[in-house]
């Protein structure tokens, strides 16, 4: 079979979704871990009837590319009852999503910890039940049958289905089309750690009748990123994720699935209604929506998903999604993990003391390779970035540089006169900015460009299709200078009086 052979040959292709497995009407297939701790699926010959739904279902296999000429509608929300909200790892948005289709006889399915405190995808039919799902939990769920549950539960209920892009592309895959009683809730994905890493962490904390609860993102000091490991009879552990060991392996990728360095379904590949997550930096770009209990962020991506959002009573705001994603760049860019990450999984797999090798490549420290990991992270971030604004760059059929009157800030009032003056025109604000650099802004995506001299501009004016420089009429300029110094753009000048 197709995915046999994906997996032989590639294995980082493999998402491990469960689709396949769930999908095979003989039960032929079997998830099996491989070294790391992931699990991967394994055909048992012996039943296999070649019937290729497995193949004709993968999402991996069967992956085609979106190209979104619009920017999915973004909000920032936060859960207006205080419990919840901090009892939330962000702003509480799936609580909220959950009570809908609770209140209307309806099941939710998403992560949550069995007894051991493995993370597998288990259901809520009630509020109470919905606690185990609530919090996220740095770990790849164990998806078991749960799609075949949601399939047989949405005969005739309603079903909210929760879990990373990956698992929702699964789950629709192995349903075929689309049902209007299913809204599919993804979360923003850094990358799910191996579930063999955590197994052995928790078990070194801990035996598990001695552990009262663990929390991935504690509020106790605020929205932040501290883990908090609660005992029935030891008190509490509680740090920062970035001091903490396996929080660490994790942030700087080292413990992530293969597959999550190539992620194929973060926006706009998403295959979800919602994608909901952090609103970091949303001091930058809706200040007064700040709540230290944390704020979620909301991308909307289908009719449905904003009938259901719109139908919570959460506090909202809507905002600009590229201001979204400067803090956040995972929401569109996958996590590219630090150049030890084959040692560290070579290292885990054939030492007998795993928590010992945990702990070594905790403690080992290289400056040059967090700064080279954290460069590749930024290069990843800014490709995926302008593959996602280039078909909406394109749909203008006009792309201005606006000059700024240096002296004094005039870019809302342009920004109103070109709206009413100009047609269908993507505009660049060009402004200069200290240090004899001038910046410019995009302002349909926020982004900020930096140039040191003209000969970057004109290559800037060419990558981005420019077709005019407008100006205000230099009689009313205070800098002649910078005037003279766009002319060597050779874009054609186009100067203008702005009038209220
Ligand atoms: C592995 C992982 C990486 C993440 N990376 C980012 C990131 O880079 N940026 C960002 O903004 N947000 C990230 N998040 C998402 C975010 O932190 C919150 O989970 C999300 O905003 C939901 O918060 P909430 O307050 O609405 O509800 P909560 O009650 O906190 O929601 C929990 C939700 O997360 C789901 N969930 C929890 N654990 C898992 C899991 N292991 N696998 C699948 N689904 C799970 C549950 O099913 C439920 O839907 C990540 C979450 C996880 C699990
Ligand atoms: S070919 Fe059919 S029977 Fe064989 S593993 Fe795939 S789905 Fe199962
Ligand atoms: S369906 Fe999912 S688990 Fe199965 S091979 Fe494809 S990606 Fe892997
Ligand atoms: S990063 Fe992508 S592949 Fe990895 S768990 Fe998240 S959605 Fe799946």
């Amino acid at each position: 079979m197709k995915i046999e052979e994906m997996i032989a040959d590639n294995r980082a292709d493999c998402s491990g979704c469960e689709a396949c497995a769930n999908i095979c009407p003989k039960n032929a297939i079997e998830m099996t871990r491989d070294a790391e701790g992931f699990a991967y699926p394994k055909i048992n010959p012996d039943l296999c009837i070649k019937c290729g739904r497995c193949d004709a279902t993968c999402p991996a296999l069967n992956f085609e590319k979106k190209i979104n000429t619009a920017f999915p509608p973004t909000f920032v929300a936060t859960y207006q009852d205080d419990k919840v909200l901090r009892h939330s790892s962000s702003g509480g948005v799936f609580t909220a999503l959950s009570e809908i289709i609770l209140r209307d006889g309806g099941i939710v399915f998403g992560a949550g910890f069995d007894k051991n405190w493995h993370v597998v995808h288990t259901s809520a039919k009630n509020l109470d039940d919905l606690e185990n799902l609530r919090g996220f939990k740095y770990v790849q769920s164990k998806i078991g049958d749960v799609y075949r549950q949601v399939k047989d539960a949405l005969k005739d209920k309603k079903v909210l289905f929760s879990g990373t892009p990956c698992q929702c592309a699964g789950l629709k895959h192995f349903l075929g089309s689309d049902n209007d009683n299913l809204l599919t809730v993804e979360i923003i994905c850094h990358g799910t750690p191996s579930p063999a890493v955590w197994e052995n962490y928790i078990g070194e904390l801990g035996r598990r009748n001695e552990i009262a609860h663990v929390n991935f993102r504690s509020k106790r000091k605020g929205w932040g990123s501290d883990i908090e490991i609660n005992y029935f009879d030891r008190g509490r552990y509680f740090i920062q994720n970035s001091k903490n060991l396996y929080g660490k392996l994790f942030l700087s990728g080292l413990s992530e699935r293969p597959s999550c360095q190539s992620c194929k379904f973060k926006i706009p590949n998403t295959q979800a209604d919602l994608t909901i997550g952090d609103a970091w930096g949303i001091k930058d770009f809706a200040p007064e929506m700040f709540d230290n209990r944390g704020v979620s962020v909301v991308f909307i991506h289908t009719v449905k998903g904003k009938t259901f959002f719109e139908q919570t009573n959460l506090k909202t705001q809507q905002v600009k999604f590229v201001n979204t994603l400067k803090k956040n760049p995972h929401v569109i860019s996958p996590t590219i993990a630090d150049s030890r990450r084959k040692d560290f999984f070579a290292d885990f797999a054939k030492n007998a003391d795993k928590f010992a090798i945990m702990e070594k490549y905790f403690y080992e420290d290289d400056a040059e390779i967090v700064k080279e990991t954290r460069k590749k992270n930024r290069r990843a971030f800014n490709t995926n970035l302008n593959a996602i604004l280039a078909p909406i760059r394109q749909q203008f059929e006009k792309n201005i540089l606006v000059a700024v009157n240096p002296v004094e800030d005039m870019q809302k009032k342009l920004e109103k006169f070109f709206e009413r003056n100009f047609q269908n025109c993507g505009l660049y604000f060009l402004t200069p900015a200290e240090d004899e650099q001038f910046t410019c802004k995009e302002t349909f995506s926020s982004q900020t460009f930096t140039f040191k001299d003209i000969a970057a501009l004109a290559d800037f004016a060419e990558k981005f299709k420019l077709t005019n420089v407008c100006v205000e009429n230099p009689l009313s300029w205070q800098s002649q200078a910078f005037l003279d110094w766009l002319k060597g753009s050779n874009l054609p000048l186009q100067l203008f009086t702005p009038k209220a």
